[in-house]
């Protein structure tokens, strides 16, 4: 097909029967069985490679706020604390600093997918201005810890430590927070910034405990082993035979890297990524008009109605995430709302097959070997997977030390041997392979069990949401759980922006803590409260479950089971969610607050 065409209703019948056959390869009847977490055995792949625990004393005290999680969100959460007065705020983080996600993800080649400008917070508070359009991991994990010190949470923050049960103190009105290194406190208010995909997995293939070579997964990289930094120069692996499991965003930025520096490379595909231009370049202040006061803040905005699917008069940002925003966005209101609903949809399916192809084309313009080609080409819809981009990915192809294996066929790698790894009846030598195979879904904080919360009478938050489902006004805070705010979670809005996301709950929990304080009063929604908010999501719920029951298997459509309708998320995007959230704030907060104890 000629992607520079309209394609035709014959076309469009090829490509979906073609996608229904690329999804029915890939199925497994495991589905999220098959892969095994960082537990038991396999737990060493968890352990911290950057940081050394040192010893403390066991805190006793009692802190205005906890925060759990010191990645972005627990940074955010504490700034805009801070910036309502608020004094004694505790972070407490599994890590050895501040950073989450870009503390632990730090394997070579690591680069932020979002524009920086948009992506890293605070930039007009902090003064900062990103170096570059797509900044690499170590500007952003530098820019946390930035943050984290412009706001003085380092002072009282709990490093190499989690969490492991808040229990609600009816008596102090404050809630006991307990960790695996002994501490007991109290806190008036806890907030949790867990974080959505924390927990590493790994493909449980068989045999993966009889290989002899060196391996890890991309989020605790060993550099030990491999030498170099996340700029390169791995030069441990000059003379090694090295594989990589995974080609998605993680595996898309790791292989150009290792493909330059290993002796041989081996890149085991199941499904392979849609890699589109990237483009990444150095930028000035001038570029972003950063002398300007608020100028992030106008830009953040910005990308986010773009990526919402709402109108703007310009696009500040103009990369392929806006340009595509239509494709990623298809199944907010906006789109719905165009009328004729088959209309839309086929309209839709047009954009989409286009892209595709766009897509598709640009292997066979940069990958030599037809046969390596064919194989790189990803057969699904755009918004099925995560998309990537690269300029470099599918270049390191065309080197002679680089092997694609196509393991879709077998399902992933058939199983694993003392010397390398088995596909199709060929076994793979190698010195060490590396798990880029991402993380568990929704399993992280609250919603993993992994954190008991215990609230009001003892009732254990995970029990009740199990029982009836996750019950919430705006996402934040839940009945019979009082001044407990949950960032980031469920029956919120995400975004691709999940910073800014972050931000706006930031400022919101900052505003609810902030009312509490000056009321002498709890947070705590009432179950009316809770109704109403869920009968808000519901009205609107979209009916995707068609489309991710047609997508090929991954962490989207829990590989490959479909994704529930219903109304786990505001269904009018994040954009508008932040506009309901600011408004509620001015006109309704106080029915939030409900009345403490004189003396707490
Ligand atoms: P993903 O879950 O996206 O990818 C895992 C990869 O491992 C897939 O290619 C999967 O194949 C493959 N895989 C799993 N099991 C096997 C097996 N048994 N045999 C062969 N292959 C296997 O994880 P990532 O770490 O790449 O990305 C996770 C998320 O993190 C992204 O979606 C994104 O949200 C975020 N991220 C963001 C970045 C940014 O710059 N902002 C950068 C990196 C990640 P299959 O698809 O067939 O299941």
């Amino acid at each position: 097909m000629d992607h520079s065409q309209t394609p035709t209703p014959e076309a469009l019948a090829e490509l979906r029967e073609r996608y229904r056959i690329e999804r029915e390869r890939r199925v497994r009847p495991d589905g999220p069985r098959q892969y095994v977490g960082a537990d038991a055995e396999f737990g060493y792949y968890a352990a911290d490679p950057y940081t050394e625990p040192v010893g403390r004393e066991a805190v006793r005290d009692r802190v205005d706020v906890a925060i759990v999680g010191g990645g972005f969100g627990g940074i955010l959460a504490g700034a805009r604390l801070r910036q309502q007065g608020i004094e004694r705020i505790r972070v407490i983080d599994k890590g050895g600093d501040f950073g989450g996600t870009w503390y632990w993800n730090r394997y070579p080649g690591i680069h932020c997918d979002i524009e920086s400008h948009v992506y890293l917070p605070m930039l007009d508070e902090t003064g900062y201005v990103p170096e570059w359009k797509y900044a690499p991991g170590e500007e952003i994990r530098r820019h946390a810890m930035r943050t984290a010190e412009k706001f003085g949470l380092y002072a009282d923050a709990l490093f190499s430590t989690s969490v492991t049960s808040l229990v609600w103190d009816e008596a102090s009105e404050a809630w006991t927070v307990s960790t695996d290194r002994g501490d007991e406190f109290r806190a008036t208010y806890v907030v949790t910034a867990t974080g959505t995909l924390t927990e590493l997995k790994l493909p449980g293939i068989p045999g993966i405990e009889t290989f002899q070579g060196h391996t890890f997964h991309t989020s605790r990289w060993d550099y030990g082993y491999t030498g170099g930094t996340p700029d390169g120069g791995l030069t441990g692996l000059a003379d090694k035979r090295v594989g990589v499991v995974g080609t998605g965003a993680t595996g898309i930025q790791v292989v150009p890297v290792l493909a330059e520096d290993a002796g041989h490379l081996y890149v085991f595909q199941r499904t392979p990524s849609t890699v589109d231009v990237r483009a990444n370049r150095r930028t000035t202040a001038g570029d972003v008009g950063a002398d300007r006061h608020g100028w992030a803040r106008e830009r953040r905005d910005n990308f986010l109605r773009i990526v919402s699917g709402e109108s703007a008069e310009e696009d500040l940002v103009a990369d392929r995430w806006t340009s595509s925003a239509g494709l990623l966005e298809k199944l907010l209101p906006s789109f719905r709302r165009q009328g004729d609903r088959a209309a839309s949809e086929a309209a839709y399916e047009v954009a989409d097959a286009a892209k595709m192809n766009e897509i598709r084309a640009r292997v066979d313009a940069v990958v030599t070997d037809p046969d390596t080609a064919e194989k790189l080409k990803p057969w699904y819809r755009y918004a099925c997977k995560r998309p990537t981009f690269s300029d470099l990915y599918l270049e390191a192809f065309n080197r002679d030390n680089v092997t694609l294996v196509d393991t879709a066929d077998t399902h992933g790698i058939e199983r694993m041997t003392e010397r390398g790894v088995v596909v199709g009846g060929t076994e793979y030598e190698l010195d060490c392979l590396i798990f880029a195979t991402g993380f568990s879904a929704g399993v992280s904080g609250v919603l993993s069990g992994r954190l008991p919360v215990h609230g009001r009478g003892g009732a254990r938050l995970q029990e009740a949401w199990a029982a009836r489902g996750p019950r919430t006004l705006h996402g934040f805070t839940s009945n019979g759980f009082p001044n407990l705010i949950q960032l980031g979670g469920v029956q919120s809005a995400p975004s691709v922006n999940f910073t800014h996301v972050l931000d706006e709950h930031a400022v919101h929990a900052a505003a609810l803590v902030a009312a509490a304080e000056a009321k002498g009063a709890l947070i705590e929604p009432s179950r009316e409260a809770e109704d109403a908010w869920i009968a808000v999501l519901a009205k609107d719920a979209p009916d995707h479950a068609w489309f991710h029951a047609e997508c090929t298997p991954g962490y989207y459509n829990a590989e490959g089971r479909g994704r529930p309708n219903g109304p786990t998320a505001y269904p009018h995007g994040a954009f508008a969610f932040h506009g309901l959230l600011a408004r509620w704030r001015e006109e309704s907060m106080d029915t939030i607050l409900q009345p403490a104890r004189p003396a707490r």
